[in-house]
């Protein structure tokens, strides 16, 4: 339920822009008290990028009155009120709450606060009940807040939407303000203007732009996105330079089918607590199967027909009869149920590599076993859910699993974070933060699995690498993932934008699960550590988020077009010597393409930087006497005439660099 209430412990947690967005819930309720005196609160958090609070009231609030609201704010902070803390007995906040104090600007008579006193019910006993007043006005809360209204540096009104109290839609429908707060105008200003590039950036806009993918929700389905060739090269792009390291990180590639026999994902664990997120069995019924099948079905009908005959009168039976019959009837129906096999799509490759690691005899000497692979997987998400490349019902998953000694575990996990960083350089990713996710003790036999010792000693694994390598981490109590620590990391677009792009997991439980042994070193079977690992995330998400990043100007190295020639006239001799240039870079599997037509040559560079190309080529008479051409790059104009030898030399190399 998302308006699950925040404990004390997770209050303690509000970073300091959070505490300044919830004060300024406070003074919005204020504002809004000022203008419709009868508005009744339920609950005002702090959200992801600002804060709600959610209002009862009669007339309909829309974007005309933000303005209005935001004035009254204006004096609310000017006022520079404390937020001062008052601790009551939950009678008096019962009384308070009958008398419309809370929530008010003063007692209201016959308009209680209702909602407050139903937030009062959630509070455990023993818990201090507390109000926050600042100015006239009293609420119901356990902070915290800013020490004063006057913190409020600058904030905006943004959106109203419907929620229901407590997300429940069996109570009433309230209005739902969002607003948003910041320390100064500065930075209130710099979010907006986020917003405003990433809007131009948006990767299903550019994505169409330029060709890259196309979602054909009526054939192929919808989250199901189709490369066109230009993302297709991105891809390929991506997925040559994941070999690259992969392969110097001495990992090995396999491949695997795209499903499985339900078996599989029972021992993984994936059915039944993950079957949601997974596609529906497909049944499969095999030859011999089919015969058993045909049979059964025979003898039900027959048995339907008796049954019907015994019923109609049409023949005698005795009740042993009848009962016999309607038991064999049941018995076949659990024998239909279990012929043949059920197999689903795969949601994650983890269980097949597995059973890869599981093929051969594996001793000590073995390992580290780096299994990698670019497997497809298949996630039911709700349609709703879906969005453009970053919310997808298939996922290209840059996916690799290591399976080691918990000896070799510090160096394989370090060895996993530098490849981390080695990508971010290549991206240009400048801003990023590694959030480890512990267990808690609670949870231990409920959320996570129940190996206390294991869960410390992993988790100290992880923590001492993180720490001596100097990765810019945050650690989070109680997120763990069911069978170990887990790393999610968030990276930053060049505009400030925050994605998740990929998760590490630690895994103690799930080889066990699946039987997976190495030989040691004492002679005796001992059970692999996993690790997890996608640091390119997704195709999907990932080509999404460089999307943006670049908007669209994709480096050379990973740009769909990334050479054009185009000839300034469509004389033979010219146009021969453009083709001669194409060819040469093709040989070198260079993405080059020609514009030899007779168009004016302005016309034909502006169609190349609508296109995106990353560097045009452009060649007249001249620069064909002198065998040079004239080199433009997208986004930086022309460079002037160089010998053509130098320029191809200068194309390869960078390519072969991924210069950014
Ligand atoms: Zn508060
Ligand atoms: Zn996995």
């Amino acid at each position: 339920m998302q308006d699950d209430r925040k404990t004390l412990d997770d209050r303690n947690k509000m970073t300091d822009l959070e505490r300044l967005r919830h004060s300024c819930a406070h003074v919005m309720a204020n504002a809004i008290l000022r203008l419709w005196p009868d508005a009744q609160f339920a609950a005002g958090p702090p959200v992801e990028n600002g804060f709600y609070y959610d209002v009862d009231l009669q007339h309909r609030i829309t974007p005309e009155d933000f303005a209005a609201i935001e004035a009254e704010m204006k004096k609310e902070i000017k006022a520079n009120h404390t937020f001062e803390k008052i601790v009551v007995t939950r009678e008096q906040a019962i009384k308070d709450s009958e008398s419309g104090r809370l929530g008010g600007l003063g007692e209201r008579p016959g308009n209680p606060s209702k909602f407050k006193l139903g937030n009062l019910e959630a509070i455990p006993d023993g818990e201090p009940i507390t109000y926050f007043k600042s100015g006239d006005f009293i609420d119901l809360c356990a902070g915290p807040h800013v020490m004063r209204t006057g913190n409020i540096g600058a904030y905006k009104l943004t959106s109203v939407a419907s929620a229901y109290y407590k997300g429940d839609e069996k109570n009433p429908q309230l209005q739902r303000i969002y607003g948003t707060a910041f320390k100064n105008k500065t930075e209130l200003e710099a979010y907006f203007n986020m917003l405003e590039e990433a809007k131009r950036r948006d990767h299903r806009k550019i994505g169409q732009e330029m060709g890259l993918y196309t979602i054909d929700a009526d054939f192929t389905g919808p989250g199901l996105p189709l490369w066109l060739p230009k993302g297709g090269a991105i891809l390929e792009e991506l997925e040559r330079l994941a070999k690259e390291t992969e392969f110097a990180a001495g990992y090995v590639r396999v491949k695997t089918p795209h499903l499985a026999k339900e078996r599989m994902y029972k021992t993984s664990g994936h059915l039944p607590y993950y079957a949601e997120s997974m596609f529906p069995a497909i049944s499969l019924l095999e030859e011999q199967d089919r015969a058993r099948n045909e049979q059964l079905t025979r003898r039900k009908f027959a048995i339907a027909d008796e049954l019907l005959k015994f019923k109609n009168q049409e023949a005698t039976a005795s009740p042993e009869q009848v009962k016999e019959l309607e038991r064999e009837s049941v018995a076949i129906a659990l024998e239909q149920d279990g012929l043949g096999e059920r197999y689903y799509l795969k949601a994650m490759n983890c269980p097949h590599h597995h059973r890869i690691f599981a093929a051969e005899p594996r001793s000590y000497r073995d390992l580290p076993l780096r299994l990698a692979e670019y497997g497809t997987c298949y996630r039911y998400e709700q349609s709703g859910e879906l969005f453009g490349l970053m919310r997808v019902r298939s996922l290209n998953m840059n996916d690799a699993h290591i399976y080691c000694t918990p000896e070799q575990f510090a160096p394989e996990f370090n060895a996993v974070n530098e490849m981390y960083l080695k990508y971010f350089k290549i991206f240009g990713v400048e801003k990023y933060v590694m959030r480890f996710s512990t267990h808690s003790q609670e949870g231990l036999g409920k959320k996570y699995v129940n190996e206390p010792e294991l869960w410390l000693q992993t988790e100290n694994m992880v923590r001492d690498v993180l720490k001596s390598s100097g990765i810019n981490y945050v650690e989070v109590p109680n997120e763990a993932a069911f069978y170990g620590p887990k790393i999610d990391v968030q990276v930053w677009s060049v505009i400030g934008r925050e994605f998740t792009l990929a998760t590490n997991q630690v895994d103690f439980a799930v080889p066990r699960k699946f039987g997976l042994v190495y030989r040691g070193k004492d002679n005796s079977d001992k059970t692999p550590l996993c690790i997890h690992r996608a640091p390119l995330g997704t195709h999907e998400r990932f080509i999404g988020f460089l999307i943006e990043h670049y908007a669209g100007n994709f480096p050379l190295w990973l740009a769909p077009e990334q050479v054009r020639v185009l000839t300034i006239g469509e004389e033979e001799p010219l146009v021969n010597y453009a083709k001669a240039i194409v060819q040469e870079l093709r040989a070198h599997m260079v993405r080059a393409e020609g514009d030899y037509s007779n168009d004016k040559i302005n016309g034909k560079i502006q169609q190349a930087e609508q296109a995106k190309v990353h560097t045009m080529l452009v060649i007249g008479p001249r620069d064909m006497a002198a065998n040079a051409v004239s080199v433009r790059v997208h986004g930086k104009g022309s460079l002037g005439a160089k010998p053509k030898t130098e320029v191809v030399a200068e194309i390869l190399q960078a390519i072969r660099e991924r210069r950014p």
